[in-house]
């Protein structure tokens, strides 16, 4: 993974665990999707903040002890992130997103979550009949 370092995107635990070995967790395709949106920005994206003591630990991927969010979660497939893009509401990087949406550095984009003031992203199968990227409400 080129922009993201593993404790970014797992928890505490599993960092102190597997070290940087923790990236095996995620499906490749699914780090070049956090790689591409940091170079579709081009701007800083901040997931999990604990290793620099902030309070997010299960923005990336949850393991069975994250009592947070849906069981059936892309979160807990080590499938999708929550992201937080400088200069960007994100309201404004969901826009950007989908009216860019053939951009080949969002090809593993598969669906972003509407309403929520983060950036959900993950790479779940998108309905069909729907849009390329597609914007679900949870
Ligand atoms: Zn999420």
């Amino acid at each position: 993974m080129k922009h993201f370092k593993a404790y970014e995107i797992v928890d505490k635990n599993t960092y102190e665990a597997l070290g940087e070995d923790a990236l095996r967790l995620f499906p490749y395709h699914s780090l070049l999707m956090l790689d591409g949106l940091r170079e579709f920005f081009d701007v800083p994206i901040t997931v999990n903040t604990w290793h620099s003591g902030g309070q997010f630990q299960w923005r990336g991927f949850r393991t069975i002890h994250c009592k947070e969010g849906a069981k059936q979660s892309y979160h807990r497939r080590g499938m999708a992130f929550d992201c937080d893009v400088r200069n960007y509401t994100a309201e404004e990087a969901r826009k950007k997103i989908l009216s860019n949406e053939d951009d080949p550095l969002l090809q593993y984009v598969n669906r972003i979550e509407d309403g929520v003031n983060w950036l959900h992203i993950d790479s779940g199968t998108v309905p069909e009949g729907k849009q390329r990227i597609y914007l679900f409400k949870a």
